[in-house]
């Protein structure tokens, strides 16, 4: 074989993803892309907020002598500072540059982190639903992610199922509020009482595990709500996101890991991540993007929009009668599969020519994600297939 096993097995076990966008593909090829409604992607159809526009003109104007040049692996520390002022302000608590560095995008972030953290066969819970790619890159590391499931029907944090899921090999807890695949948002007192745990562990067996906290959506929440910022309520903390979202620059790879400082192992934990950064043959983050972003982090797009989305499809969908949580954030819908097998469920949807993602992807079958960062006007007109599709489930359509 010209490829490891290993990674041979993986593409064999993810093949349906592949089938899914190819038949999504060829139905975009026999009734054109227009009549084809796909809500697959977590790729923003928004721009770039003006100001991003105005900053990336003004450098290409005057451009800065070796602004092409390689800098510090952590990234440049004026960028450094203004995430870390950023976080300071979100958290209450101040955060020195030295505890920033800048990575390719938020999946960039988790791998250096794991790397920088997992000695082999060290287990790292993950909660269902989850993001997918979280095994592929715990493994990247050798090390052996262990599911727990939120509960099922809010997917809020189940912390007596995370306690009992608990090893003498736990090394990381990663928690992604808003969630993808389900746009909760952890409250305060939850993550407080994951923290409290996690502290007592620490205090009674010296066993620290990290929560590795996901938040590329962290701008992206509805109905005046805010997300609770980990570092006061969790002291074992690290930060991993991205403009990926909240300034839609999903193709640039610009995001960053932040150490929370109230962890007494922080400076060394850096130390061990500056030289991820580098090894993985990240070197740094993109220079250009580095420089453009610490001026735009008080920006983001424009959310309104994203809250008019999911209040037209949670209206009109649980009109149907689909079931669903009404999402807090980012801009995911997870509701349940109307048939007991969501695979099937999502083929269903395809003949009415809307594009699907199953449950089973984000290690949670019996439901299906459907995600809204696509155009309103799309979102209106595929509304009369999914009442077809609804129909043909069993649903009222
Ligand atoms: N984490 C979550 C939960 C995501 O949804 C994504 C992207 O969709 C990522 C990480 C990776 O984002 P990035 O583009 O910043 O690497």
């Amino acid at each position: 074989m010209a490829i490891a096993m290993k990674i041979a097995s993986h593409i064999s076990k993810s093949s349906w993803i592949r089938r899914m966008f190819e038949e999504g593909e060829r139905l975009r090829q026999e009734f054109g892309a227009g009549s084809i409604y796909d809500f697959t992607l977590g790729n923003p159809d928004v721009e770039p907020p003006e100001a991003f526009n105005r900053e990336l003109v003004s450098l290409a104007m005057a451009p800065l002598p070796g602004m092409h040049r390689y800098m510090n692996n952590a990234g440049y520390p004026e960028t450094r500072a203004a995430v870390a002022d950023k976080i300071s302000g979100d958290s209450g608590i101040t955060v020195p540059a030295d505890n920033i560095i800048m990575t390719c995008g938020a999946g960039g972030a988790l791998n250096v982190v794991l790397k920088t953290i997992l000695n082999p066969g060290e287990e790292v819970i993950i909660l269902a639903p989850f993001f997918v790619e979280y095994k592929f890159y715990i493994d990247n590391h050798g090390g052996a992610p262990v599911e727990v499931w939120t509960n099922r029907d809010t997917f809020q944090l189940d912390i007596d199922a995370i306690e009992k899921a608990i090893t003498i090999k736990t090394r990381a807890i990663i928690v992604c509020s808003p969630n993808n695949p389900t746009g909760v948002i952890y409250p305060a007192d939850s993550l407080k009482r994951l923290g409290d745990l996690l502290k007592k562990m620490h205090k009674r067996a010296g066993h620290l595990i990290y929560v590795i906290s996901d938040e590329p959506y962290a701008r992206i929440a509805f109905d005046g709500l805010h997300v609770p910022n980990i570092f006061p309520l969790v002291e074992s903390s690290v930060i991993v996101t991205s403009h990926s979202k909240d300034l839609a620059l999903p193709g640039e790879r610009i995001g960053y890991l932040a150490a929370n400082p109230r962890m007494a192992t922080a400076s060394q934990f850096m130390e061990g991540a500056v030289f991820s950064n580098r090894v993985l043959g990240f070197v740094n983050a993109p220079a250009l993007m580095q420089r453009l972003v610490a001026k735009l982090q008080n920006e983001s797009v424009d959310i309104a929009e994203y809250q008019a989305k999911r209040d037209l499809l949670v209206s009109e969908l649980t009109k149907m009668g689909f079931s669903m949580v009404n999402p807090d954030g980012a801009f995911y819908l997870f509701p349940k599969s109307p048939l007991a097998d969501d695979v099937e469920f999502v083929k269903l949807a395809q003949k009415h020519h809307i594009l699907l993602v199953p449950g089973a992807g984000f290690g949670a079958p019996g439901f299906f994600r459907i995600a809204y960062c696509v155009d309103k006007g799309m979102i209106e007109r595929s509304l009369p297939a999914w009442r077809s599709l609804a129909r043909e489930a069993g649903l009222k359509g």
